[in-house]
């Protein structure tokens, strides 16, 4: 489709305060090129031409009606956390700004549910619930982010072995389309079977359909007790099998996070916090949860003994909050360990896991065949590994020239073993040429008709998923 956007004429400006008030609209180019980012480890360039952070949906609706009718994109943006340049705007226009709906509406401890605005921070929502007894086990590793930047990805993170991914735990959405209209969709009832479902199609459409502005939430009892298992081997391959042995017992540990000692080492630096044990080539950090000392202690041991009878070198468990604590801060950093301190890019593959040793082996292959450097760390228990290619020790045109045939050589390897392109980080305007691998030409054109229905005038999130 050919794209003919309008610029932000000094009309819309006033039109856009009118509707939020002049403190919300920015237009200052420094702020500007702040909200044009997110954490891609491969930035895009673009800008926005003004940022708008509407305060509740009557004013999300009118910029959506507004831009609509002038033929200018809109970007909506949590809080840029994302990997894939999904909320960078491509096309100019709006940067709308969920920050201001950051308004936990309800914790409802008769259904167990939270009713939310898009712009609440996921730590801040965690640690309202927790106060109460309750758990909201969606856990990307960025805990600033939104919970509408979740839920546009469909975030996954560490602990979705037992307990899924952000799709999971969205019971009702509030959306806005791009003309100004408000759906809602779901609500709080835990089964429904009423035609299409909607909400499901707009969660992980990475702000391309609607604007999510409110969600109602799923919640569950906090476990009582955790322990974290901190597990060295001798190489990737026996940590991998673990893993798929310990998905096959009858447990299912919280989270199976697979990591390399070099990426160990540089998040130790980076933190200034040491792990219990660095001196093995790769390690498993396992955490178990549940409310029976005796029951969770039998988990880790079964777990234990797996790990043991693939090689590990020692099982070391954290039982204490502090321990345990040290070991998740350092997990967290992992990925600006690598990211902010050289060039490198990232593969987020999800395979079946009990292909992870297989995968784990190709990984090494395409390294040692292209000469390019390969750190891998990840939700090995998700089969969901982030393999980062990195630029040391090549020249610049060295590096331009291997990148592109590395990234798609991981991800049609990760196709080849059942996998695809994305697990949890979406595709955004970086992963768009990969898509292809995975989706076949029929599903990604019923992908762009239901795109038109939604955005006949491709306004919202152009330049994202695929070329609409
Ligand atoms: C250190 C680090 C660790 C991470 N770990 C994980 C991890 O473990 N698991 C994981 O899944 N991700 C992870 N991520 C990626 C990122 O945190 C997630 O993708 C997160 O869901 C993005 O949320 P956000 O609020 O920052 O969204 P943004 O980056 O602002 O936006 C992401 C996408 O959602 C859209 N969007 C945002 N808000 C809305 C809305 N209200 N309505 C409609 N669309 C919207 C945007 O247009 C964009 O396409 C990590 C990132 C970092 C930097």
């Amino acid at each position: 489709m050919e794209m003919k956007y309008n610029k932000v004429t000094d009309e819309v400006l006033k039109d856009l305060r009118g509707i939020v008030g002049e403190e919300n609209v920015l237009t200052d180019k420094e702020t500007i090129k702040l909200y044009s980012s997110d954490e891609a480890p491969i930035g895009l360039e673009a800008t926005a031409e003004v940022v708008v952070k509407p305060k509740c949906t009557d004013e999300v609706s009118d910029i959506l009606s507004l831009a609509n009718e002038k033929m200018i994109p809109v970007t909506p943006r949590g809080q840029g956390t994302g990997l894939c340049n999904g909320a960078v705007p491509v096309y100019g226009g709006i940067l709308l700004s969920l920050e201001r709906m950051n308004r936990i509406l309800e914790i409802d401890e008769d259904n167990l549910m939270a009713v939310v605005e898009a712009g609440v921070v996921l730590s801040d929502l965690r640690l309202e619930v927790e106060r109460r007894g309750l758990f909201y086990p969606a856990d990307p590793g960025e805990r600033t982010s939104f919970i509408g930047g979740n839920i546009g990805t469909n975030a996954g993170g560490m602990n979705g072995v037992k307990y899924g991914k952000t799709r999971d735990y969205v019971l009702g959405l509030e959306a806005v389309l791009p003309n100004g209209k408000v759906l809602n969709l779901g609500g709080k009832v835990v089964k429904r079977s009423m035609g299409y479902d909607l909400m499901h199609l707009i969660i992980g459409s990475e702000g391309t359909l609607a604007v999510v502005t409110k969600a109602i939430l799923k919640l569950i009892r906090l476990p009582k007790i955790f322990i974290t298992l901190y597990v060295p081997f001798s190489n990737m391959y026996d940590a991998a099998k673990s893993v798929s042995e310990i998905l096959r017992e009858k447990v299912t540990p919280t989270a199976i996070e697979l990591v390399e000692r070099e990426v160990i080492l540089e998040a130790e630096n980076r933190l200034g916090k040491r792990m219990p044990h660095h001196d093995a080539d790769a390690y498993l950090i396992i955490r178990i949860d549940g409310d029976k000392e005796e029951e969770l202690y039998g988990d880790a041991e079964a777990v234990s003994e797996i790990c043991l009878s693939n090689n590990a070198v020692d099982v070391l468990v954290a039982d204490t909050k502090e321990r345990q604590s040290v070991i998740w801060d350092i997990r967290s950093v992992f990925y600006e360990a690598i990211v902010k301190s050289r060039e490198a890019d990232i593969v987020d593959a999800a395979i079946p896991p009990s292909k992870m040793p297989l995968y784990i082996e190709r990984i090494k292959k395409i390294s040692d065949e292209y000469g390019v450097k390969i750190l891998s760390y990840g939700h090995a228990g998700d089969g969901n590994i982030h393999v980062h290619p990195i630029k040391d020790g090549l020249s610049d045109e060295e590096w331009n020239e291997k990148l592109p045939k590395v990234m798609m050589k991981l991800y049609s390897e990760a196709k080849n073993l059942g996998g695809v392109v994305s697990g949890e980080h979406g595709i955004g305007w970086t992963k768009k040429k990969y898509l292809p691998i995975c989706l076949d030409k029929e599903e990604i054109r019923i992908m762009k008709e239901i795109k038109k229905i939604f955005d006949p005038n491709n306004i919202l999130n152009p330049g994202k998923i695929f070329d609409a």
